[in-house]
């Protein structure tokens, strides 16, 4: 494999960087090679090139110079001698912090039931563990790259790392609306979970791609002269492959039969502004007759990630079927970078990153994504300077909230300050009712303990227990656990 180096990063930055940029990359890189020296990965490629490889993403996707360098130093604190504080010295708060918040969010266990009620609250545990979304981003790019050397790992391993990427990391990677991360990794994934599926998609869909990719080069030059001659900009015009993972998807709802697919190629056409998006549907189905039922306008109706577009389904040359993708620029770097593409327009735009992530007001919610909703309604409550932009950037509606698991892995979600008596009355009122001690990570803990988040609580529970201790309500902070208290006691007193 090529060695990568500090060039791979640079020649990659968005915008043209500043000096400064350039100047906290090259000394966080100096800095997490030296504290890496000597260290390997299972593949035998120095340690480093794992850093490295997380920063060029984070790059690639347009991400800041501190985000970029908290990528390089992001296994500094967990995995070498050199210590948090000494990050901080060098760089700073903001970039220690990431660090921070990577390597903790490292230690969550992403394991349990693969109900999706469970697989959500794990996805907004890991959210609300972050604190900072950019710190989600490190994290994605970091799997990104540990995926891509998954064949190094022995079969048990690999089969782990690649469940948690495709319901956890993956279904995260679109909430931010990072296609170009998501992609990566469900088709990484794919490949491990399910390689007799992986193959044959793969297999079927290679045979016919020098076909298809002949003809949508030939779409692509017959809707560029069309459109040029009505005098629309064309800022691109490019072909686009449907990765193996969504085509799979698709394939099992149309009896695995190709030829049923549409868009497993799509013509992908740039134009500057809005109106141009609209006026260029007209010309594209003047010259071609569009299916009806196809239509679908993404920038009236965003998807609830925030995906703007329109897509159109045309009779193209030689009356073959075609989908053709129309959108902005800004529309389309959105698409590819998501939340990300907030910091190449920042300066342009005040628009809040929330929107970005969950749609503009237009947008229905699905019933799955309430708590984005919630977290959107919080968010808009926040002013939108750039100040407070960033300070935005932290999560904190989940800040007085609590994630402890159950031996079994299961999340309860619990107010500040909760205690092992609220864990039990959470799991089930007889368990609180019988509750007569508690263990936290597997050590003993008083009852009235405040649990930290992501502890794993184990309840002792006895049958002797004749119900709560009345002295219990001075401490217990949820209702649940007030009134189920109250409950036996009321009914003992009446006794
Ligand atoms: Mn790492």
């Amino acid at each position: 494999m090529k060695q990568l180096g500090l060039e791979d990063i640079l020649k990659v930055l968005k915008k043209s960087p500043s000096e400064q940029r350039k100047k906290i990359i090259t000394e966080a890189y100096e800095f997490s090679k030296k504290a890496h020296e000597g260290q390997k990965r299972k593949s035998g490629e120095e340690y480093f090139q794992h850093s490295i490889a997380t920063a060029r993403t984070l790059a690639e996707i347009g991400m800041g110079g501190k985000t970029i360098a908290a990528g390089l130093l992001h296994d500094v604190d967990e995995d070498t001698p050199v210590t948090l504080e000494e990050i901080e010295a060098k760089f700073g708060k903001e970039v220690a912090f990431m660090v921070d918040g990577v390597t903790k969010l490292g230690k969550i266990k992403l394991r349990g039931s693969h109900e999706e009620y469970f697989l959500e609250n794990l996805r907004k545990m890991f959210l609300a563990m972050a604190a900072d979304i950019r710190v989600v981003i490190i994290k994605l790019a970091d799997r990104l790259h540990n995926m891509q050397t998954l064949d190094h790992l022995p079969p048990d391993k690999q089969q782990r790392i690649a469940r948690e990427t495709m319901e956890i990391f993956a279904p995260i990677a679109n909430r931010l609306g990072i296609g170009e991360i998501k992609t990566q990794l469900q088709d990484l994934s794919f490949k491990y979970l399910d390689s007799e599926n992986y193959n044959y998609v793969k297999e079927i869909i290679t045979k016919s791609y020098k076909e298809r990719e002949r003809y949508v080069n030939q779409a692509i030059r017959e809707l560029e002269k069309e459109l040029k001659k009505e005098g629309i900009e064309v800022l691109d015009i490019h072909g686009r492959a449907k990765s193996l993972y969504s085509s799979y998807e698709k394939l099992k709802k149309y009896d695995m039969d190709i030829n049923r697919i549409y868009d497993l190629s799509a013509v992908r056409l740039i134009v500057p502004e809005i109106a141009d998006c609209y006026e260029a549907l007209g010309i594209v189905h003047k010259k071609y007759r569009p299916m009806v039922g196809r239509i679908k306008d993404y920038i009236s109706l965003p998807k609830p990630n925030g995906y703007q577009s329109i897509h159109t389904t045309i009779f193209g040359p030689e009356g073959r079927i075609l989908e053709v993708q129309i959108r902005t620029q800004k529309m389309h770097d959105e698409a590819e970078f998501g939340i990300a593409a907030h910091w190449i327009y920042s300066d342009k735009m005040k628009k809040s990153w929330k929107e970005y992530i969950f749609g503009s007001k237009k947008e229905t919610m699905d019933k799955e994504l309430k708590w984005v909703k919630q977290l959107r309604e919080w968010q808009n409550e926040i002013g939108r300077d750039d100040e407070e932009f960033i300070e935005g950037l932290k999560i904190d509606f989940f800040k007085n909230h609590i994630f402890a698991f159950t031996p079994k892995g299961d999340i309860i979600d619990l107010p500040e300050e909760a205690t092992p008596v609220d864990f039990a009355y959470a799991i089930h009122s007889e368990v609180g009712n019988s509750t007569v001690g508690a263990k936290a990570d597997g050590k003993m803990v008083p009852l009235d303990y405040h649990i930290h988040n992501g502890q794993v609580l184990e309840i002792i529970t006895s049958k002797d227990r004749k119900g709560p201790n009345p002295d219990w309500l001075k401490f217990v902070k949820t209702s649940m656990a007030k009134s189920a208290i109250r409950k036996v006691t009321r009914k003992e007193n009446q006794q």
